[in-house]
């Protein structure tokens, strides 16, 4: 397989299913309202706008609802796979899947039959995508889904963030806390990232980038990394703030009311942030939150980034 093709890449919303194929299992979002199964991935049904969904193993059971056969390749990278066989799949719970057909030569393939999935490996991380090929076809160089018996049930991350829409004034003022969230993902600030902020700002200043003079010049013992450095940083920390804004069409990083490092940063140390709703208010151009992000030196007290981040949601 070329490696050049363009691969998939996982959001917050269809990580479920990618996870799913990963273990070779098909995992499709049902609506808790109304049953009704959806895919791609979404945040609402499109039956009933209800945004109680839930992912759900399903058995792969599938036919064919149509197909082309493309011979001139899609991009120059799949002139491997020629004639590529594009196929629309319906499964059972009546869901239809873009994909393509392996392992059957042309004359095989009939509208309507019967497929099973199978999934291909495309990267040392077990990252697996999603092929179809016939009923009692084996489709060599592609895995077929576990013995259902064999495989444990697959614990799928529900995601149990309360959904706040962005119109809806009264819950938004009821996520106002004077409490912080749980602790972030923690990240590693080392050296070599120091530099490259530097490199990239123009900001080398010896107290970021030279070590020896630091060690034995720096109040700090060592080099610490540039606030501003800490403070971008806060987009690789996941912050597990326990709600999600829903019904905006966009959102606006307005910019800060507040910006302090308090506390350095010393190269080699891990960060971790933490937040809270410090201010909402809904206005005529849209809603405005402003959360307050406490960046730490894990094991820290004293934040070394707070950053009050005010968020515009347009509706
Ligand atoms: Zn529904």
């Amino acid at each position: 397989m070329s490696n050049n093709k363009p691969m998939p890449v996982a959001t917050e919303i269809s990580a479920p299913f990618w996870e799913g194929l990963k273990a070779r299992r098909l995992l499709i979002q049902q609506c808790a309202a109304c049953d009704q199964w959806l895919f791609y991935p979404r945040r609402h049904c499109p039956a009933c706008l209800g945004h109680d969904l839930a992912w759900r193993e399903v058995s792969g059971q599938a036919s064919l609802y149509s197909f082309t056969v493309a011979r001139i390749p899609t991009l120059p990278d799949f002139i491997d796979e020629m004639p590529q066989k594009l196929a629309v799949v319906e499964l059972a719970e009546g869901v239809r899947i873009n994909t393509t057909l392996v392992g059957l030569d042309e004359a095989q393939i009939r509208i309507g039959m019967p497929l099973q999935p199978v999934f291909a490996q495309v990267d040392a991380k077990g990252g697996r995508l999603l092929r179809f090929t016939g009923l009692d076809q084996d489709a060599i160089g592609f895995e077929t889904m576990p013995d259902a018996q064999q495989a444990p049930p697959l614990a799928v991350e529900q995601s149990d963030r309360q959904q706040v829409d962005c119109k809806d004034e009264a819950a938004l003022q009821a996520l106002v806390s004077e409490r912080f969230s749980e602790w972030s993902n923690s990240l590693l600030v080392d050296q070599a990232l120091i530099d490259a902020f530097a490199q990239l700002s123009g900001d080398d200043y010896w107290i970021h980038t030279d070590p020896d003079r630091a060690r034995r010049s720096s109040p700090f013992g060592g080099t610490i990394a540039h606030g501003a450095l800490v403070q971008v940083l806060q987009s690789r920390l996941k912050l597990a703030l326990g709600f999600e804004i829903t019904g905006f069409s966009t959102q606006i990083n307005y910019g800060s009311d507040r910006l302090r490092f308090p506390a350095p940063v010393p190269a080699g140390s891990r960060i971790h942030a933490r937040a809270r709703v410090k201010a909402v208010e809904v206005r005529e151009r849209g809603t405005q939150l402003t959360l307050e992000i406490n960046t730490h030196v894990v094991g820290q007290e004293r934040p070394s980034v707070i950053n009050d981040l005010v968020i515009l949601y347009q509706r």
